[in-house]
């Protein structure tokens, strides 16, 4: 979930959404025990400073944010800068940051190098889990979680250097290879389960698992990341429990629904949802919106596949327990003793599971070894979307939309290019019932926009501060303007339509949506920024024919 995904955002449980967006946390991170740092502080000035961490217990403090590598001694030639590094190509983007390969100039170390742009950690009020994040991470000290290796700011951004996962997430190695076969559902199931152990030892629960955050490094074993909803429990007063609305939605715990509190047991119920994807190839409770997986979730309305593994079955039943004390794994059900005693995991051996060679992966998944060109990106803060779109691509999953025309709506439709089509507004609405058929049976961005018609969609670089980002655009009627990660293929946000809206062509590729509130820069990648012009511009004459009170 984007606190609830991959995440913008819903605040409210009751609130229908966007599916695959994260929830928001609504209360500060607890105050957490001075940690065991593994940070080399050497390399790594504190961030927030010290004065300001208690600060930050009560609520974010920002003003550190401000001052670029203000403590920073200048006799300190070894700390590192962004001039210290070879930028690479883009690893992925969330919500509040672009994750850039990296190599060490010195040392000729990869590094994953996460980047947060300040301004919009403080535009939106993210601090406390920017600060969150990484208290969690210096704790943490395990091979089955990515390490933070070093932190470190300029004027404008903060830099976690963090293990480079060479190979990508689960989600995508799911996505891209289908369901597990049983002993590798096994083997990475058995590595969650030894990485939550851990992590429950240390009073810390994730409040965030799901395949997408779960990466796998060059030797495919997985590397647990994205700690921005963790919580670390206080060990003083005993508690148990986190009182924040986060997660995702597929994989938010009824308690988190009902209660508005998780703990540990919030992540076996994760647990039980992802050993399920890995077996099925998709997420237990799929809805079209967040209300109604949320429903599905609270019912505990779910069934299993025929050809689901009998012993994944029956764990899988034992996690998504509505009763959060009597899930497989809680301290009322024996712990992690009686999980790892499941028959699921009868031929795992647990003692060096971060030392034994994963079950066979097919080799086209894996990256090969080393690919120089996977550096040199000197105008990684220029050109971030372009980058982005290199090392995705989305095209695979589309065919079906560059099919020929079969029946006669389709000549109202004109495919451009990929991912790219552009409606002629003449039809009946015989035909558009026709359209929205044809739309909602092929193509993979209907379930995107609320059963509206796509009127026109394409690719554009959304531009928004330093970054910008590649989405999927989709003009649809109602009028609407979507724009969706392509990558993570979640729902991003909305250009809210108003009789005030215009477009505006500014040269063959950049294009602005003005709306009262704020101009969009975007980016048309293949150079017909006009067409886009000329769409919005015909909705909103259409929209003012059809309904002129809307125009004032
Ligand atoms: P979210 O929207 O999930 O909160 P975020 O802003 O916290 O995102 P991350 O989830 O940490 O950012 O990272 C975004 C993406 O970058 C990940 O989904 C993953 O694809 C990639 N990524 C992150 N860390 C690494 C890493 N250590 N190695 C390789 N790729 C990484
Ligand atoms: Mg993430």
């Amino acid at each position: 979930m984007r606190r609830l995904p991959r995440r913008s955002v819903a605040s409210s449980p009751a609130g229908p959404s966007c599916p695959g967006t994260r929830l928001e946390a609504c209360a500060p991170v607890c105050a957490s025990p001075s940690p065991a740092m593994q940070l080399d502080p050497a390399v790594t000035p504190a961030w927030p400073p010290t004065d300001a961490a208690a600060a930050a217990e009560a609520g974010p403090s920002l003003t550190d944010l401000d001052s670029p590598r203000k403590d920073q001694h200048p006799e300190q030639p070894w700390r590192k800068g962004p001039e210290d590094f070879a930028f690479g190509k883009v690893l992925g983007e969330g919500s509040f940051a672009i994750v850039v390969l990296a190599r060490d100039l010195a040392t000729s170390k990869d590094y994953a190098i996460k980047i947060l742009e300040k301004k919009q950690i403080i535009r939106e009020k993210k601090a406390q889990y920017v600060t969150s994040e990484r208290d969690v991470m210096s704790r943490l000290d395990h091979p089955f979680f990515v390490k933070l290796y070093f932190t470190f700011q300029d004027e404008e951004k903060l830099y976690f250097g963090l293990s480079y996962a060479k190979n990508g997430d689960l989600q995508r190695y799911v996505q891209k290879l289908g369901p597990l076969a049983e002993p590798c559902a096994q083997f990475y199931s058995a590595e969650i389960v030894s990485a939550l152990e851990y992590l429950h030892g240390q009073e810390i629960i994730h409040r965030d698992l799901k395949p997408e955050n779960i990466l796998l490094n060059a030797e495919m074993h997985i590397q647990i990341t994205d700690f921005g909803s963790a919580k670390i429990l206080a060990p003083c007063s005993k508690q148990a429990r986190a009182n924040s609305f986060v997660g995702t939605a597929h994989y938010v715990s009824p308690e988190l629904l009902m209660e508005q509190s998780a703990c540990k047991s919030s992540d076996l119920w994760a647990l039980g949802c992802v050993v399920y994807y890995l077996v099925a190839g998709l997420s237990p409770f799929e809805a079209r919106n967040e209300y109604l997986i949320f429903q599905k979730i609270i019912k505990l309305a779910y069934y299993f596949p025929e050809q689901f593994f009998p012993k994944a079955k029956d764990l899988v039943g034992k996690l998504l327990v509505s009763d959060s004390t009597n899930r497989l794994g809680c301290e009322e059900m024996g712990s992690y003793a009686a999980l790892k005693a499941h028959p699921f995991f009868e031929n795992i051996s647990w003692d060096d599971l971060h030392l034994q060679i994963p079950p066979q992966v097919p080799g086209s998944f894996l990256s090969t070894s080393e690919d120089e060109n996977d550096f040199g990106n000197d105008d990684i803060f220029q050109s971030l979307a372009s980058s982005s779109s290199s090392s995705h691509s989305f095209a695979a999953v589309q065919p079906r939309l560059l099919q020929r025309p079969t029946a006669p709506v389709e000549g109202y439709i004109h495919e451009l290019e990929e991912n790219s089509l552009e409606l002629d507004l003449e039809f009946s609405e015989e035909e558009k019932k026709l359209l929205l058929q044809k739309q909602a049976s092929g193509n993979p961005w209907h379930q995107f926009v609320n059963n509206h018609l796509i009127l026109k969609m394409g690719p554009v670089d959304k531009r928004k501060g330093l970054f910008a980002r590649r989405r999927q655009l989709l003009l649809t009627e109602g009028p609407h303007l979507y724009y969706v990660d392509p990558i993570s293929k979640v729902l991003k946000g909305e250009i809210p339509w108003s009789a005030q809206l215009w477009a505006e062509a500014k040269n063959f590729k950049t294009f602005y949506v003005h709306t009262p509130n704020r101009t969009y820069h975007l980016i048309d990648p293949n150079g017909n920024a006009h067409k886009w012009c000329q769409k919005i511009q015909e909705v909103c004459q259409r929209r003012c024919q059809d309904h002129p009170q809307a125009a004032v």
